[in-house]
């Protein structure tokens, strides 16, 4: 079995394959540090990523396994931090929303304590555990899925399904973060308008604390923009003044894979091999990385 695509989706579902048993490979054109994943500010909340209702139930599925792999930080990357979604309101939310514990209505929005993923160690992490599962990472860039030589393909290219199946539908929303050596920010907080391609984020992570953001539709460029740059850490600063002078220690620019909806289907291919595809998860493919993972799973069996 061959997963296309080593990010947090292709290496979360060789993990599952592999832990039941399967002989798999993971083919990566990037190194997983070169990946949108490694870009992401890795907190779990469902954001800019479509159906709702399945969304919801991967989230919630992804949710407990976070918190399960919150106990060991150090090892998998993942922590539970307390934090406020300014500007949320349960009511705009899906039912996923009445599950996920301690979420609750303050002044202003929501707070709770949710999985933050260090998403450098988280990647590492998954890989060290796929590869005790006998399970390998090879860097190759596919150009045919139909090509690649096993019995089942799992297609977890993320951006690159584009022109991989090719799949016009998967588009770049870009996003740039600035990360700057953390003033004391202890608790994440957003003030996120999904219409808007300027948002604003603070995410604390061991080291570092990552400023964000931006949502720019169908942007390509991956270098990062010093005006945008300046403009995020001024709308973080005017929620917590102290970021103004932080040392800024690095920019990162990644692309989402946005699709209208995340395709997680079983195909056949010509000669009648399986091809499970698992891309399009948008902002929030952390967030959605084990559900999505089962499900991609469950449907390289004979018999889903
Ligand atoms: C600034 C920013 C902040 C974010 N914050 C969050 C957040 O807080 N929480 C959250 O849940 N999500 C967040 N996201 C979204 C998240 O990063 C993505 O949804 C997620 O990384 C997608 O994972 P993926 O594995 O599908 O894709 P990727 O990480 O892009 O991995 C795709 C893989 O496929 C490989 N590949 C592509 N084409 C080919 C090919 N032809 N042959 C071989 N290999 C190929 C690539 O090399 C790579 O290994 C954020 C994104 C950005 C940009």
């Amino acid at each position: 079995m061959i997963v296309v695509g080593g990010g947090v989706a292709g290496l979360t579902t060789a993990v599952l394959l592999a832990e039941s048993g399967r002989r798999v490979r993971v083919w990566a054109r990037e190194p997983a540090e070169r990946t949108t994943s490694a870009v992401a500010g890795g907190l779990w909340w469902p954001y800019r990523i479509e159906p709702e209702p399945l969304v919801g139930a991967w989230a919630l599925t992804s949710l407990r396994v976070y918190q399960e792999l919150a106990a060991r930080p150090e090892e998998t990357g993942v922590r539970l931090v307390d934090g406020v979604h300014h500007g949320a309101h349960l009511a705009e939310l899906g039912g996923w929303a009445g599950r996920v514990p301690g979420l609750r209505a303050v002044a202003g929005g929501l707070a709770a304590r949710l999985p933050v993923a260090d998403m450098p160690v988280h990647l590492a992490w998954l890989r060290r555990r796929l590869e005790r599962a006998a399970g390998t990472v090879e860097l190759r860039e596919v150009t045919d899925l139909a090509a690649v030589p096993a019995a089942v393909v799992v297609n977890c290219a993320g951006l690159g399904a584009r022109s991989l199946v090719p799949d016009p539908s998967v588009r770049p929303v870009r996003g740039q973060l600035v990360v700057v050596e953390n003033p004391g920010v202890t608790e994440w907080f957003t003030t996120v308008d999904d219409s808007s391609a300027a948002s604003t984020y603070v995410i604390p992570q061991p080291g570092r604390l990552l400023l964000g953001g931006t949502a720019e539709e169908d942007d390509w460029n991956l270098e990062p923009d010093p005006g945008t740059a300046a403009s995020i850490v001024a709308r973080c600063a005017s929620v917590r003044p102290e970021i103004a002078g932080a040392r800024i220690l690095a920019h990162r620019v990644g692309l989402r894979p946005a699709r209208t909806a995340v395709r997680l289907e079983r195909q056949l291919l010509p000669d009648g091999r399986v091809l499970v595809h698992n891309y399009g998860h948008g902002g929030a493919g952390v967030t959605v990385a084990w559900g999505c993972a089962r499900e991609a799973a469950r449907l390289t069996s004979p018999t889903p």
